[in-house]
């Protein structure tokens, strides 16, 4: 089993997530999107916990900066895509689309999502049920295409919507406020009151399930290319 614990990293600035996940049952752990290393460290001592692995979903400075100073203190390997290998520093283990990562015996399946960046990969852990889905997908909005094409952010959000609905994601930033006014419907009332209750409390708004953002993200609701593409302006 999967213990995850998000770390909220340059807060009021870019509501970052970092997340700390645990291989319960082999005490393996890493932490994902290292996104600074001050309240990485502060949730790892607190927990008690040596990462043993620096997970990385894409290149961005706010994903990685972390990395270098916590791989020196607890020498854990650095993960990342194959394609972001000249762009992530000191990278140690390289994966491609489709490729395994066991964290302990927690299986990660990895799903190349080129849009927000291009090299950007998903991590899936089919029988977590959790996605880790960096700048490609956020609570009710997605990232914007810093590399790639409306055509490539289209196939990767396709890839994520063939994934089964109860699978639990996990973005890369704290985003859901700013759609949550736009929420309407049974499920968007939901939403609505399950992300304003927990973010009320000082929590993060997720995670959600992809059934319920499939219905709530106006990204996900996009039936076509053409409409996506209209959406993306
Ligand atoms: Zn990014
Ligand atoms: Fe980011």
């Amino acid at each position: 089993m999967l213990k995850i614990t998000p770390i909220l990293c340059r807060p009021h600035e870019m509501d970052n997530y970092a997340y700390l996940l645990q291989d319960l049952e082999t005490g393996a752990s890493a932490i994902l999107d290292a996104s600074e290393a001050e309240p990485v460290v502060a949730e790892c001592e607190k927990q008690n916990i040596k990462p043993d692995f620096l997970l990385v979903t894409h290149h961005h400075f706010d994903h990685v900066e972390g990395n270098l100073a916590l791989k020196e203190k607890y020498g854990a390997k650095i993960v990342g895509a194959k394609a972001d290998a000249e762009r992530i520093a000191e990278i140690d283990i390289t994966l491609c689309d489709g490729d395994e990562f066991f964290l302990g015996k927690a299986k990660a399946k990895i799903i190349s999502a080129d849009g927000h960046t291009i090299g950007h990969i998903l991590w899936y852990f089919p029988e977590e049920k959790a996605l880790f889905t960096g700048d490609t997908l956020f609570n009710l909005c997605i990232g914007g295409l810093f590399e790639g094409t409306i055509e490539q952010m289209w196939h990767s959000l396709q890839k994520i919507k063939e994934l089964p609905d109860d699978v639990l994601f996990y973005p890369g930033h704290e985003y859901t406020i700013y759609g949550v006014r736009s929420l309407c419907g049974e499920t968007g009332e939901k939403y609505r009151q399950k992300a304003l209750s927990r973010l009320q409390k000082g929590l993060p708004a997720g995670p959600m399930t992809l059934g319920e953002e499939k219905i709530c993200n106006p990204y996900l609701q996009a039936e076509s290319l053409e409409e996506f593409a209209q959406l993306m302006g």
